[in-house]
């Protein structure tokens, strides 16, 4: 059997490990390998790596820094497939979606490459007599990234080169769940030039995200899963004195106003909805449909579903692949199970759907739900599967009212023609990202990514110029240069003259 292993002070750890998981592959059912779990020596050991390795790293001049990720992305560039295949095979989206998340992870590695630019502070010349102020931003020093299952490539690198960028030393703990990304990504840094030590691979679970947020060396901890976890890390993280930054889970609704071009909202609701097996945090679970929409909206999204090809990622033409494990598909499942009890009609049954994929892989087709109504589980629940809810409402007020009532606060999408509607959209609604006809508003690399309320957790959101600032604490520096007409002894607080 295969075995994943922790990547410490620039190698595979090569320490005995009792504990560990299984890795599947999600479109068969097979054990693909088996993962290691870290306990106290390992975490010990990647810490410890990144403490020492630090002293060196914080000090490397930027250009020394920059060449290692100018290098590092050459390297991605020239083997993403290697990449894209391993998220295909231990997450299961297909090949192409897989691309598109490397191909956005790559817009974090290049924005990092700017990192002389976006480390320039402040300066004021003679604030008093020949007294000079400047501004510096500095490393944190160790620095823990978290990540979920559903983005192995792409959430790492949200965080990582940043990170190094600013000068810090990573102990990056990925889902358990695709493991082999991570050690993928490390390998091809360390090929780059980065310092042994300076990413570490920590691969586990609670015991391994715990022994991180208690860690007196660990400064910082960006994480990026769900809520209730988000939750968790933001509250021991910061109780630890850490700096914590905790993206957490979404129910994501798209607004669809009479005046919207039905068709481009048909498609993006497909596309939103079930792309990735409606495993993103981005994805629309709930169709908001403002009367008279709904029954002409349902019936071309139900149009749209019939024509999908679900099946093995690494099949040619195979649109959705399968949910990660099979405890997930069979929670997702039950909600298929249970909809229609709440008083829901169900539209689309996607355990029907027929499936270009071996029996044993972790399948569940897109479903479809109508006349789904804010009290039932099919609405409050981050369900995170191909389960598609569309909500009525008679105005345009009940929809945003819906939207703002919703704990959760990561992305939404309005879809209409009428500007204005769209522009008191943006303004009135309580979310941390908004399309205008986008269905999944992922800001580019140099914006920053984050939701509002239960989506996040900390005040600093992932990547662009918020990555740099959460990375890096400031220092102010007040100068004076000797010169003759020093004044002398004065015990009063230091006045601007
Ligand atoms: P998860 O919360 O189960 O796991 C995330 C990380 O936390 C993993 O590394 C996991 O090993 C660890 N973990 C799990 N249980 C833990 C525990 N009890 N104590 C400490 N650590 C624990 O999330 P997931 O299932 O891997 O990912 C899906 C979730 O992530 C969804 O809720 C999705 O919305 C969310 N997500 C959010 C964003 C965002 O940017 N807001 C992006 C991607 C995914």
């Amino acid at each position: 059997m295969r075995r994943i292993s922790h990547w410490i002070d620039g190698k595979p750890w090569s320490g005995d490990t009792d504990r560990f998981g299984e890795v599947f592959d999600p479109a068969t059912g097979q054990v693909a390998a088996h993962v290691d779990f870290a306990g106290s020596t390992e975490i010990e050991a990647a810490v410890s790596a990144a403490r020492t390795a630090s002293v060196e790293w914080r000090d490397a001049s930027l250009a020394a820094r920059t060449s290692v990720l100018f290098g590092f992305r050459e390297l991605l560039n020239a083997r993403k497939r290697e990449l894209v295949d391993l998220v295909t095979a231990e997450h299961g989206k297909v090949t192409d979606d897989a691309a598109g998340e490397v191909q956005r992870a790559m817009e974090a590695v290049e924005f990092a490459c700017g990192v002389p630019t976006l480390l320039k502070g402040g300066h004021s010349e003679n604030v008093s007599t020949r007294v000079d102020v400047y501004s510096l931003r500095q490393p944190l020093g160790v620095v823990g990234v978290i990540s979920p299952f559903n983005f192995p490539a792409m959430v790492p690198l949200w965080f990582v080169p940043n990170a190094l960028a600013c000068g810090n030393t990573v102990v990056l703990k990925p889902s358990e769940k695709d493991p082999s990304a991570a050690n993928f990504i490390a390998e091809l840094f360390a090929e780059a030039g980065l310092p042994d030590g300076a990413l570490n691979v920590l691969h586990g679970d609670k015991v391994a995200v715990d022994g991180l947020l208690e860690h007196r060396d660990v400064r910082a901890i960006s994480f990026v899963g769900s809520t209730p976890i988000a939750r968790y890390v933001y509250e021991t993280g910061t109780r630890h004195g850490k700096r914590v930054q905790a993206l957490g889970g979404a129910k994501n609704h798209m607004v669809v106003l009479p005046d919207s071009d039905l068709d481009l909202a048909a498609d993006a609701a497909v596309s939103a909805g079930f792309g990735s097996a409606g495993e993103r945090c981005m994805a629309v679970s709930v169709v908001v449909a403002v009367d008279p929409v709904g029954d002409e909206l349902v019936s071309r999204i139900r149009d749209r579903i019939a024509k999908l090809k679900v099946g093995d990622g690494k099949r040619p033409g195979c649109e959705m692949g399968p949910l990660v494990t099979a405890a997930h598909r069979d929670k997702v499942t039950s909600y298929v199970d249970n909809g229609t009890g709440e008083g829901a009609e169900l539209v689309v049954d996607g355990r029907e759907h027929e499936i270009d994929g071996e029996a044993g892989g972790f399948w569940l087709g897109p479903t479809l739900f109508d006349h789904v109504e804010p009290g039932m589980a099919l609405y409050q629940d981050e369900i995170f599967g191909p389960v598609l809810s569309v909500v009525r409402v008679p105005t345009y007020e009940d929809a945003v009212g819906m939207v703002n009532a919703n704990p959760y606060g990561n992305g939404t999408a309005i879809f209409t023609n009428d500007g204005g509607a769209a522009r008191r959209f943006q303004h009135e609604v309580e979310i941390g990202m908004v399309g205008v006809n986008v269905p999944i508003p992922v800001p580019v690399g140099y914006y920053s990514f984050g939701g509002w309320k239960d989506s996040l957790f900390g005040d600093t959101h992932a990547y662009g110029p918020d990555g740099i600032h959460f990375f890096t604490r400031t220092k102010v520096v007040t100068s004076r240069w000797l010169d003759p007409s020093h004044g002398g002894v004065n015990l009063g607080f230091p006045r601007n003259v």
